[in-house]
Parts: C-alpha cells; structure tokens; sequence
C-alpha cells in the first residue's frame, strides 16, 4: 500500500492546532453514546475494548437496519454510514493500514492517560464528537445544514403529505424561490469580474499600470507585451516593491519577504501584467485573496521548498511523473489518454502548481525541448492507436508560437486514431490576449466534422478572474468550434460556500463548461492550500446540487500518485481507517482501475476538519455555515 503519511510522526502535527485537552472535556465526546464510554473505561486492554465496541456497534447497526430504533430516515441512513466508519476505524485492518491504533488514542483518552490527553486536539475531540452523534441519530443532519437556517427567516419546507395539486405547487415555487434569495445572499459575496463596478475598477487599475510602465492600450492588449513584462526574478521584485513604494499597489510587508525568498532561492514565482491588475489594488486581502494567493507564496510553503529546492524533482513530484512517463515529453495513467508535454513553462506561475518540481520560472529557458524531442513523443503517438484523446499541457503550450502550435496539430491530424487533441492552457485567465484571430483559426482548422474534434482545458480558479477579456478569448475560440472545458483546483482560498456556484455561472456566462474540480496536490508543502476531503464532496453535494445541471457538469477528483484521477462523489472509492490525535482523517483510496484489473490502495491523511474550519473563521466565515462537513466520509 502506498502512502503519503511517512512525512510526520502520528503524534506530531503540521497543522498548528493546540494540543492538549482537559480529561473531563473529552469524556463530552461521549454523551450521545454513553455506553461507548462504559465499554472503554471498564475493558483492562486494548483487545477487550476492540471485541465489546465491535459487538456493541455491531448490535446498533442492526437494530437501525432492522427498524428497532424509530428515527428520521435520513439520520438513520447516516447512522449506518457512521457505524461502518467506527467499525473500519477500531479494527485491526484499519489500525494496519493507517499505520498506527485510532482505538488506542481513544482508549487512553477516555481512561485519562496524561501522555495521550497532552497530544491530541480539539480536531480529534470534535471528529469523535460528531461520529458519535451520527451513530447516535441526533446530529440534526436530515434537516440539513440550510434548512434550519431558511425555517428562522420563516421559509417553511413544504410537505407534500399534507397538500397537494396546485396548492402545493403553488407553496413549492414560492418556498424555491425564498431559498435561492437566500442563496442570492451568499453569492453577492463573490463578485464576478464581469460585474460593471469590478470592469470599472479594473479599467482605472489598468491605466495606472500603463502609466507606470510608459506604454499605450495597444501595447497593454499585445500579449508579446505581456509575456515580456512578466514580473519575475530581481527585476519583477524591484517593480512590485516600486508600485508599493508609489502606492499604485499595496503589497503586504511579508509577501515581499517571501518573493524576496523566492527570488534568492529560485522558488517558482512570476506573475503577468495582466494577472496582476486583477488584483485590488488598495485593498489585499479583503476581497482579492483567491487572486492574491494564487501567485503569491505564503510562508510555510516558501519554506518548504527551500528545505527541498536540491531533491524537489523527485520530493514535489507528487504525482509519480518519473514513474509513468514512456518516453520523454509523455505522460501516460490511462488507456485511451496520455499527455504531451510541449513546453515546460508558464506565463505566471500558480503557487500550487501539481507541476512545481520541473514548472520553476515564467518562460525559464530551455523550457522548449525543441522540435526533434517532440517529433519522438508525436512518433510514440502515431504508434499507440489506443490513443483517442491528447492533451497537449506542460506548462502552458499556448504560449508556444502559433508556428509550432500548427506543426503539432498538423501532425495528430495525421493519425487517424487521434479522435479529439486538446490543449491545457491557462491562458485565458493569465494572457487572454494570446488567444488571437489567427490562433483561434489555426486551432480550429484541424475540426474534421465526423472525424476529429479540438478542445482546450483552462484552468479558472474564481469567478473574480473571468473578465470580458477571457470572454472575448472564449469566444474567438468558440466561433471555431472549439470546446472549452475549466478544470477547478478546489483549494482553500476558493472554497467558501457557494463560492464555486459564484465561478460555475460566471463560467457558462463566457461559454466554459466546468469539467473537474480537483483535489489539490496532497502535499504538505500546499498546507495552506488543501481542503478536507469533505468538503469537496459537501460542496458538490449542498451547493453545486442547487445549480442547473449545465452549469455543473464538473467531476471532483483526487489524484492518486502514478493511478490518476479517483472520483470523490463515489464513497465506494474510498475508506476512512483512522483519526490521528491531531484529527486528520486517515483515507485508502481505490484507484479509478478497481473493478476492472488489479490495483493497489493510497493512504492519504487528510486536512483536520477543525483546523479548516479555523482557517475559515480567520478569513471571517462562520463556522456554523459549514457544519454538516462533519458527516461527510
Ligand atoms: S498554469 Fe498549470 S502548469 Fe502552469 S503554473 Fe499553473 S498549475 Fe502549474
């Protein structure tokens, strides 16, 4: 079984959460279950209180699958689901494959062992505070996290036993619409940068750059501007702390320091011209954090990096890249799917970026590997006919000339097995200026109608990122018909409620489908950057289930290393098999081959739910909003 846990020792934690809990304050854990309690004070050995818990749990389980226990259905349907979970996490299964006993914590705890009470934390406390709820049938989930909320401001749920016909439907629609005002409330929180007061801004913020930079509008709109003013390096530096210095762009004492950071230690950092004007800039922070921290490297990862800057080809390499490359420039986990990596760079670089071991600078030299290595990768291809579908990434490939770019298709529209060539970019949302009349026409060129298809995978983290400019790049591409897909990184900054909903309309209003919504890469570098596994799944759950199914054709994935893509909506593709003391939540993924060959599980420590919990209420969430997250495995 492969893992990612070997990086920290059980007891000790990344996560920053206090460790240390009062005797009496965790045995709270247990009053909806009282006899858990019972069981674990009085059994003299960890087996003993293995054997009873199981037979107690065993006995639950049955009595609410049997209907002895009268209880809402759904909090019963989530009491089962709970019970599994307890049952996976004390047994001598799980313990093996979470590499440590969650029952020996729990035990000591509840017995008062003072070595174990010092290290746990209130994010092992809440998980078992919850589970027990659930197993319990009082977590309140069945009337779900909005329904209480929207029964304060006096929208009642309608119960179709007890009106019917038109009446009824009359009290459904207006009950609907009651909900989506409500919604309507939390998505004004994201405005969309297509919204006049954000075009307006951007306008004024858009002068001032060009002041600043001595150039016209059309220099500002020629995308061989943009890409030779990228702000990296000393020089990108000097200009950011020049543009604070003049007050044009507040930037916070510490992410200079961190850019100073990167810069000395040849960290990946670089941000467009064009990226950078979308931020606020008078306000960072306040409204702007899902663009600012999209480029700008926050401590704990800079930090991280340069501990590994000397073995970062193979430590970042989360993925297992070296491992499932056939030959150069080829990136193949799939059967009728692999990658060309055309150009290993980018005009701006994400912080999070999957690729950071080999992705290190914006336009770094010798990103190109030049013709004849990708004459070989194309040859690999036109050999392998079970290759229906390309994608041609790197970095950002279409930031190649539109010379090469034509050289490329050319030569995939020679293989008759290549059935759709798709290019990963990132361009609409870093350079949409590069998307020009005559690329748009070049790329387009190569549709065959029932023979072969062009599609392009973007990458759009937030609706404040979608501009008139990325709707007019769209759109170039779109008349050609050409598909264009956005593939979400569902990291923190983005991750507020309804706050993907806000990016899914702002999407289809410039004509992208939402096609992933990734799991970040799972590595502790990106702390600052990963979500819970659950709430990846109660978002697309509780928010994007409120959206038109067009507007949320979107998957959530998590990549497992060298397998690829597993989906997250699919429980049966995952087991929870532990808690560490510091409440992470220890998972075995099942790669996406289970059921069709033989494969081999992950193990993956997820992100504490209460350490994310605490990092929205930072940023001034309530906490409240999200408490359901909880009850998803
Ligand atoms: S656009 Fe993609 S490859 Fe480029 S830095 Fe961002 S995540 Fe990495």
């Amino acid at each position: 079984m492969e893992s990612a846990i070997s990086t920290f020792n059980v007891e000790e934690s990344p996560w920053g959460l206090k460790q240390g809990i009062a005797h009496e304050k965790f045995l709270e854990v247990f009053e909806p279950l009282p006899e858990i309690k019972e069981i674990l004070l009085t059994s003299e050995s960890l087996d003993e209180a293995r054997e009873r818990l199981s037979k107690f749990a065993e006995e639950l389980l049955w009595k609410y699958k049997n209907g002895e226990i009268s209880v809402d259905s759904i909090d019963r349907w989530l009491a089962i689901e709970s019970i599994n979970v307890f049952l996976n996490i004390i047994s001598e299964y799980g313990e093996k494959a979470a590499g440590f006993s969650t029952l020996e914590y729990l035990w000591k705890a509840a017995k008062g062992d003072k070595h174990v009470l010092s290290i746990i934390t209130e994010g092992f406390v809440e998980e078992f505070r919850h589970l027990f709820r659930a197993m319990a049938a009082v977590s309140g989930y069945s009337k779900g996290w909005l329904g209480p909320k929207l029964e304060a401001a006096g929208i009642k749920f309608v119960d179709f036993s007890k009106i019917k016909g038109r009446k009824a439907a009359l009290a459904r629609s207006e009950y609907l619409d009651k909900e989506w005002n409500y919604i309507r409330g939390y998505l004004q929180r994201y405005p969309s940068g297509l919204d006049k007061e954000i075009i307006e801004k951007r306008k004024k913020q858009r002068e001032q750059l060009m002041e600043y930079f001595g150039i016209t509008e059309d220099e500002w709109f020629d995308y061989k501007w943009q890409f030779s003013h990228v702000l990296k390096r000393e020089k990108g530096l000097e200009t950011l702390r020049e543009l604070n210095e003049l007050g044009i762009v507040k930037v916070p004492e510490d992410d200079l320091k961190q850019v100073e950071l990167a810069v000395k230690y040849h960290i990946p950092w670089g941000i467009t011209p064009y990226y950078l004007h979308l931020w606020d800039f008078q306000e960072p922070y306040l409204h702007d954090r899902q663009v600012r921290r999209q480029v700008m490297p926050p401590d704990w990862y800079m930090k991280n990096m340069i501990i590994h800057r000397e073995d970062r080809e193979y430590y970042f390499d989360f993925m297992g890249e070296h491992d499932t490359s056939p030959i150069d420039l080829v990136t193949r986990r799939y059967v009728t799917i692999a990658i060309l990596k055309a150009y290993d760079t980018c005009p701006q670089i994400c912080v999070y970026c999957q690729r950071n071991w080999e992705v290190l600078e914006p336009f770094m030299a010798g990103s190109f590997p030049g013709w004849d290595k990708i004459e070989e990768a194309l040859n690999w291809f036109a050999e392998h006919d079970s290759m229906m579908d390309v994608l041609i990434t790197g970095g950002d490939p279409l930031a190649l000339s539109d010379k090469i770019i034509d050289k490329i298709m050319a030569r995939f529209a020679e293989m008759d097995h290549v059935v759709n060539i798709r290019w990963g970019s990132r361009i609409f949302v870093t350079v949409p200026m590069r998307i020009t009349d005559s690329l748009a026409e070049i790329l387009g060129s190569y549709i065959e109608p029932g023979k072969r298809n062009v599609s392009i995978s973007t990458h759009v983290e937030s609706a404040y990122e979608v501009t008139p400019e990325m709707g007019e790049a769209a759109y170039k591409v779109r008349r050609q018909g050409i598909y264009i897909y956005n593939q979400l990184v569902y990291q923190r900054n983005v991750s507020r409620r309804f706050e993907n909903v806000a990016l899914r309309i702002a999407l289809k209003k410039v004509g992208i489908d939402p096609y992933y919504t990734f799991y970040p890469k799972g590595k502790i570098e990106q702390k600052d950057y990963l979500v819970p596994i659950a709430r990846v799944v109660q978002e697309r759950k509780e928010e994007a289930r409120l959206l038109p199914g067009q507007f949320r054709p979107d998957e959530p994935v998590f990549n497992v290393p060298r397998m690829g893509k597993n989906h997250l909506r699919a429980w049966q593709d995952r087991e929870l098999v532990g808690i560490r003391p510091d409440g992470s939540r220890i998972y075995l993924m099942h790669p996406w081959e289970k059921g069709i060959s033989e494969t081999k599980l992950y193990t993956y420590p997820d992100v504490p739910i209460k350490e994310y919990l605490e990092y929205l209420e930072s940023i001034g969430e309530d906490p409240n909003d999200y408490w359901t997250i909880w009850y998803y495995y």
